[in-house]
């Protein structure tokens, strides 16, 4: 019966501490008394621990430390300081107290390795036998100076965890990851020791939480534990209730971090289990399927035997296969293309879409505004050469005429493709059958939107749907907000496309060369954009900003030169005018503040400068600077602002805009360690990015394989795990985060 016990705590299995011994027997877990309500001396604390969130005793458990901060050194306290310490009870007593009605003091003389102290407590006469000489305390209060403690809050420490700093995480095997974590972390266990500090309230101190915890330190013995001995043993985990115990009593760096860790994978697990087991269930919703494309290619074939003018790349060529077996599915097709401006999406989402033709089908495409959705037909058209291919552009500026004519055909299926805007999830659109739907940067659609589009099936089915963003995300990103999608990314540009060098301008002589330089390039031929200085408080302002700025250039350093300015006050009309004008070569130069699309395409610039760029994020950044670049001649991008900017600097350095992703992400991860984790970034209570990336992507493994096997949770061997998920997350997927 012991033998098929799982293994429990942090002490090696052959060197079993006194008390472990002792609770070894017998002895299964209870979880029905981790719902008892959590008992609390006093009213004040009650309250505290009310508002605090601890109703039981389970809560209490989950209630964990922020952080540790090392006690004082008795002799190093001075006169009217508040600190805590760490000591050893060497004498202790009861005095009775003259007064009437009060209870007697209890007088202690406690001592650390430094010094000796006399403390007295108040009101507790019990605490002579709940202390007896030897106890190790934490103690929480006010020195006087003169060899006195005022006591605040006390707490015994954890003596079952022991001193021991050798003492390791039974985890099956070698802690992975530790190593490397541990080893930058400061060495542990100065001689006074480290103090756990609680998120507390006025009610319910610090110290008063840790001695809660210690009363009911039995209780870990209690915690469920969700996943099988051969899964912690495969992940290399410490089962739950010592990783919670360990959260709260670690000594040690080591032990710490191996808590962390499982804390950590159990809250990325839940967070996969959740957003997969929607995905399954959206998919298994009555009757919902999709077409199944997995006839004989002929028209795509074709296509890409003889209409492409290049050779696709690796990543399209994966792209494609992996769509192709999804379309042959007769389960509708989620898929995340992720692939920078320029990396070729437009080229595998018109496969998908021509699949969807050659079956007799109809695609569509949906892009976030008119210019993109324009753009894309013209490609579509482009790239389709000769071939036979019934298309169609609806947008909000489509003639009524017109738009009748489309909408007919399309209802009648004599209409193959449709490229367009919000206008196609209108009600009065609707398709013959519609089998595939690709949506353009996906992330500028509501959830409403996309599931209007999903509504444009026919009855009983859904579109095999495409979403593309151009937006590098960080894979650990892109697993939290998109895990129930499944994801292709094309990392690898087309050949040919050159580099862009960036340089970060500081100075008015480096101002002045930057001008000298863009004159250059015009002069060459080539033409420039100028992305005028961000005002954020309202776009009136920073249209006037920007009409300055474009008045500066035109008068003063690129006089000689055709201009045009773009901004956002601007009427669509004027803006495409503006646009047309840059395109066609008529003018050299685009001043304009960011309004300038993401998919606009002049090969012939080279040049971008950008003012104020430290204002910027890294990946705003990334997607201005994806507006060059585009042709046959080398590109430039000017980014004014603080040279010691570790963005500007990372920009200047990096061309992969995945890579950059991650720069960001762990510039931002460095921003929550000086304690801004609450600006939502990641909201994450134990897992840290980019250092727990590889445990993420662990997690959904794992979680891909639980619910492919069983996606309600049902077999016996996933109960606990359902009532932890149920526990968790209330059972809902967790809220995506927006990269
Ligand atoms: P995205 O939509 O990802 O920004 P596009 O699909 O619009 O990129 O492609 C950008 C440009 O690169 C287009 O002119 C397209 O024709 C071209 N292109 C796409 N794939 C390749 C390739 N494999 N080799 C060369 N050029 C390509
Ligand atoms: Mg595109």
């Amino acid at each position: 019966m012991l033998a098929s016990m799982q293994p429990r705590g942090f002490a090696s299995s052959t060197a079993l501490t006194e008390e472990q011994l002792r609770d070894a027997p017998v002895r299964l877990p209870a979880p029905a008394r981790l719902a008892a309500p959590l008992r609390v001396e006093g009213a004040r604390a009650q309250q505290g621990a009310r508002a605090l969130g601890l109703h039981t005793v389970a809560d209490l458990l989950e209630h964990l430390p922020r952080e540790r901060r090392e006690a004082r050194a008795v002799s190093e306290l001075v006169a009217g300081e508040t600190a805590t310490l760490v000591v050893e009870v060497r004498r202790i007593a009861t005095r009775a107290v003259r007064r009437r009605g009060m209870r007697p003091l209890v007088e202690a003389t406690v001592a650390d390795h430094s010094a000796a102290l006399r403390v007295t407590f108040f009101n507790q006469p019990w605490l002579v036998s709940h202390y007896p000489v030897g106890t190790r305390l934490i103690l929480h209060g006010k020195a006087d100076g003169r060899g006195r403690f005022t006591v605040q809050g006390h707490a015994p420490t954890d003596q079952g965890l022991g001193r021991a700093p050798q003492a390791s995480i039974e985890v099956a095997s070698r802690p992975v990851g530790v190593a490397s974590r541990a080893a930058d972390a400061t060495a542990p266990s100065a001689p006074v020791g480290s103090v756990a500090h609680y998120p507390a309230t006025e009610g319910l101190s610090s110290t008063q939480i840790l001695a809660l915890v210690q009363q009911h330190r039995a209780r870990f013995d209690d915690v469920i534990e969700p996943l099988g001995l051969a899964i912690r043993r495969r992940e290399r985990l410490p089962d739950r209730g010592t990783a919670l115990r360990a959260a709260h009593f670690a000594h040690g760096a080591q032990q710490a971090e191996c808590a962390r860790r499982r804390l950590a994978f159990d809250e990325l697990l839940f967070g996969a289990l959740a957003l997969m087991q929607a995905r399954h269930r959206r998919h298994s919703a009555a009757g919902v399927s999709a077409p199944v494309l997995d006839g004989e290619a002929q028209l795509s074939a074709r296509w890409l035997a003889g209409g492409l003018p290049f050779t696709l790349t690796a990543d399209q060529r994966t792209a494609l296969a992996e769509i192709d077996a999804d379309l042959a599915q007769g389960r509708p097709m989620q898929r995340l293309l992720m692939g920078e401006v320029g990396s070729g999406k437009t080229v595998v989402a018109l496969y998908a879409m021509l699949r969807a033709v050659e079956h007799g089908l109809q695609a569509a495409l949906m892009a976030p505004t008119e210019t993109l959705a324009e753009q894309h037909f013209a490609t579509i058209q482009k790239l389709l050469g000769a071939e036979p291919v019934r298309a169609g552009l609806l947008t909000g500026s489509t003639p009524s005429g017109r738009r009748a004519d489309l909408l007919g055909k399309l209802a009648s299926g004599q209409l193959s493709m449709i490229v367009g805007t919000h206008a196609l999830i209108e009600e009065a659109v609707s398709f013959q059958r519609l089998a595939v739907a690709v949506v353009d940067e996906q992330h500028r659609f509501g959830v409403s939107q996309r599931a209007a589009l999903d509504a444009k099936g026919a009855p009983g089915e859904a579109p095999h749907l495409l979403h593309m963003t151009a937006t590098p995300i960080p894979r650990t990103l892109a697993l939290r907000n998109h895990g129930d999608l499944d994801q292709t990314t094309l990392r690898e540009l087309p050949r040919g496309r050159q580099p862009i060098a960036t340089h970060v301008c500081s100075t008015e002589a480096e101002r002045e060369r930057a001008y000298a330089r863009i004159r250059e390039e015009l002069a060459a031929g080539r033409q420039a954009f100028v992305v005028c200085p961000l005002v954020e408080e309202s776009d009136a302002l920073q249209a006037r900003a920007a009409t300055a700025e474009f008045e500066r250039l035109r008068e003063g350093p690129l006089r000689d030169h055709t201009l045009v300015l773009m901004h956002g006050q601007m009427r669509p009309a004027q803006k495409q005018a503006a646009m047309a004008e840059f395109a066609c070569g008529q003018a050299q130069v685009l001043v304009a503040t960011t309004v300038i699309e993401v998919g606009i395409d002049v090969p012939n610039a080279t040049v971008m400068l950008v003012e104020d760029a430290d204002r910027y994020g890294i990946s705003q950044l990334h997607q201005l600077r994806g507006r060059i670049g585009r042709g046959e001649h080398a590109s430039l991008c000017l980014l004014f602002g603080r040279r010691d900017s570790r963005r500007l600097q990372a920009l200047a350095r990096e061309s992969d805009g995945f890579a950059l992703a991650e720069i960001d992400l762990e510039l931002r991860g460095q921003g929550d360690l000086a304690g801004t984790r609450q600006s939502g970034d990641l909201a994450y209570r134990f897992a840290e990015f980019p250092a727990d990336r590889e445990l993420m992507e662990r997690a959904h493994l794992l979680a891909r394989a639980i619910i492919d096997a069983d996606p309600e949770l049902e077999l016996p061997e996933h109960a606990l795990l359902r009532a932890a998920l149920t526990g968790a997350q209330g059972g809902r997927a967790p809220e995506p985060i927006r990269a």
